[in-house]
């Protein structure tokens, strides 16, 4: 019997499979938190002085981009 993956490894499947990822200008976040809760698998966190997105759980959706305020998120070539 086949089994279907799960939300995480299916949410993990595709971020692989995808050839860009997030990062972010440090210089220009102000840690607004407002990119936080528009990631749908959570990979962007508010680490103690700067912003961490994990890179092994975006899916390059893109939904956190344009909302930026400061235009702090871009897309960037997974490495
Ligand atoms: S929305 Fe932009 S400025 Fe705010 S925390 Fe996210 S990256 Fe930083
Ligand atoms: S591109 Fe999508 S998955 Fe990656 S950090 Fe932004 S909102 Fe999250």
């Amino acid at each position: 019997m086949t089994r279907l993956p799960g939300a995480a490894s299916l949410a993990a499947m595709i971020a692989a499979r995808s050839p860009e990822i997030a990062a972010v200008d440090l210089a220009r976040c102000d840690r607004c938190g407002l990119c936080l809760p528009l990631c749908p698998p959570a990979a962007i966190r508010l680490g103690s002085v700067d912003l961490l997105i994990d890179a092994g759980a975006c899916t390059g959706c893109r939904k956190c981009i344009a909302p930026c305020p400061v235009g702090a998120l871009r897309m960037g070539l997974r490495a």
